[in-house]
Formats: C-alpha cells, sequence, structure tokens
C-alpha cells in the first residue's frame, strides 16, 4: 500500500514523495537550483495526505549525480532527522572533495541555465549518506516496503527501488525517458553492467514504472519500457564501435555522438558539460568491455 506523489521542483531532475501507511520518503531530490519548490511541494503533500505525521523520514538516492541529490542539503535543513539511504559506494564518493567540487560547479552551472544564477549558499557536510543500502536491504514505511536493488552501469552507485512490490523506479543505469516519450540510454562506466541491470529490473514482470527524468509511465509504456531501454543501450554501443572500427579517435567518436544524439531535447534537459563528461566515459567503457584499441590514443 503506497501513494506516489511527484514533488518535482523544476527542470532538470526529479523528486517523489512515497508514502507507506506510517512514514513517508522521497526518491532523489532534483537539482539544488529548485530545493526551495520541492520543499514546498513536499510540505504541501504531508500536510494533505499525512497530516498525523507531516515528518519526511526517508531520503533514498537512486546514485550520486548532482541532478539527482543537489537539492539535498537544503532539504535536510527542513527535515534535518530524514536519514539519508545510498548505496555504499555513494557515501564513498560525498567524502571526495573533488565530488563535492563538482557538484557544486555542475549545481551553479545548472542555476544559470534553468533559474537566475544565484544558488542559495548550502554546507557540503550536508551531502552525505547515512544508511548505506545493498541488494535486497529493505526499509519499511509501514505496510510499504522498499526494496533495493542493485543497478551499476550509468555509476558504480546506481540504485534501483521497488516499492511494496509493484512500483519501480529505474535507475539511470536502465535508461530514462525523455520529455518527448523517448527512451534514452545512460550507461556511462560500463555498458555490460547496464544491460545486466536491464535484465534485473525486467526480470520482475508486471509491474509500474517510475522512468527517471520523467515520471509515472502508463501501463502500455511500462510493457516495452525495458525492451525500448535495451534498444536503446544496443544501438549507442553499436554505434560507438562502428565509429571505432572505422577508424575514428576517440574525439572523432564523441563528435559523432554530439550529432547523433544531443538533439535539441537532450540539449534542454542535459547541459553540455555534463553530457560530455557522461558520453566520454561511455566510449571508454565500451571500447574497453570489447578491447577495441584506437591505435592512435
Ligand atoms: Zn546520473
Amino acid at each position: 500500500m503506497y501513494k506516489l506523489i511527484n514533488v518535482t521542483g523544476g527542470v532538470g531532475g526529479d523528486c517523489h514523495l512515497v508514502l507507506g501507511k506510517e512514514k513517508a520518503a522521497i526518491i532523489d531530490t532534483g537539482m539544488a537550483y529548485c530545493a526551495g519548490n520541492v520543499i514546498g511541494n513536499i510540505q504541501k503533500a504531508l500536510a494533505e495526505h499525512m497530516p498525523q505525521h507531516p515528518q519526511l523520514d526517508y531520503i533514498f538516492l537512486t546514485h550520486s549525480h548532482y541532478d539527482h541529490l543537489g537539492a539535498l542539503p537544503y532539504i535536510l535543513e527542513a527535515w534535518p532527522a530524514a536519514k539519508v539511504c545510498a548505496a555504499h559506494h555513494a557515501h564513498k564518493v560525498l567524502q571526495r572533495p573533488n565530488a563535492l567540487k563538482a557538484i557544486r560547479k555542475l549545481s551553479e552551472g545548472a542555476c544559470v541555465i534553468f533559474s537566475d544564477g544565484h544558488l542559495s549558499p548550502y554546507d557540503d557536510q550536508l551531502l552525505h549518506v547515512d544508511v548505506c543500502l545493498k541488494e535486497n536491504d529493505v526499509i519499511d514505511l509501514g505496510v510499504c516496503p522498499v526494496q533495493t536493488l542493485e543497478t551499476p552501469g550509468h555509476t558504480q552507485c546506481s540504485l534501483t527501488f521497488f516499492i511494496d512490490n509493484a512500483l519501480v523506479f529505474g535507475s539511470e543505469s536502465t535508461g530514462y525517458t525523455s520529455k518527448c516519450g523517448r527512451v534514452n540510454t545512460t550507461y556511462v562506466n560500463s555498458y555490460k553492467q547496464a544491460v545486466a541491470s536491464i535484465e534485473k529490473c525486467r526480470a520482475l514482470g508486471k509491474v509500474k514504472i517510475v522512468s527517471p527524468h520523467y515520471g509515472l509511465l502508463t501501463d502500455e509504456e511500462a510493457q516495452i519500457y525495458w525492451q525500448k531501454c535495451l534498444e536503446a543501450t544496443e544501438h549507442h554501443k553499436n554505434f560507438i564501435l562502428a565509429k571505432a572500427g572505422e577508424g575514428c579517435s576517440e574525439d572523432e567518436i564523441l563528435e559523432a555522438c554530439f550529432h547523433e544524439f544531443y538533439d535539441d531535447i537532450c540539449k534542454f534537459e542535459q547541459p553540455y558539460r555534463a553530457w560530455r563528461l557522461n558520453t566520454l566515459a561511455a566510449i571508454r567503457s565500451v571500447l574497453k568491455e570489447f578491447n577495441m584499441d584506437l591505435g592512435d590514443q
């Protein structure tokens, strides 16, 4: 028994509130610049649907990227008792000064693109993990188990959350749905792990699905979602291997990917800097996993 409310505060990153019988959780936070909106949306939803317990108990993170946890420090200021739950690897990432610096830089950049460029100050120490989750760990929100599935591929720390044996919060390792409805791949650190993650999710059978950067899919969309994720991932990998086979350098493959994949919709949904970093890492992972030596590197 769960209630799902989309409390996203602005474009670029989503936040969903999940209510069990006794406790409330959010899955991801969205970007830093829209934290004020997210907090307002959560407060409103809690007052309406959980007046007896208008508290946020858990914050689940699908991974440690800035567009998924940027608003975390502000949300923790509003609900200091909320427990941040994520993979052990995310915990380690958030202890690295360079990662915190990168999150801040990307959050500031997104604030310029999507808002007025003035990011409210925040404390880096609030970007942390309290509870390290691993495969099949369960946290109960009150007749509403939240089960963790490890689904690496996008990042090593990517987790999928399976709510009440009925609703899947996909991680970006499996893919994401563009606002136009197209399913895109977004594996970064391993193509092979991404494919295994898609198969793991597909094995859950008939479920409701929340796709990253999009929201709840219709039952019709959900039925073909994992297959579309797989096709998008295969197409991306095959495109890179074909370019490498033609003798392209890493820079040339990146340029070809830019023309093939970075269209007007992507431009709006993912700043170039973040896209470039992710795509370069994806190219390297595919070349490594398929033993392709570019020769000129
Ligand atoms: Zn990400």
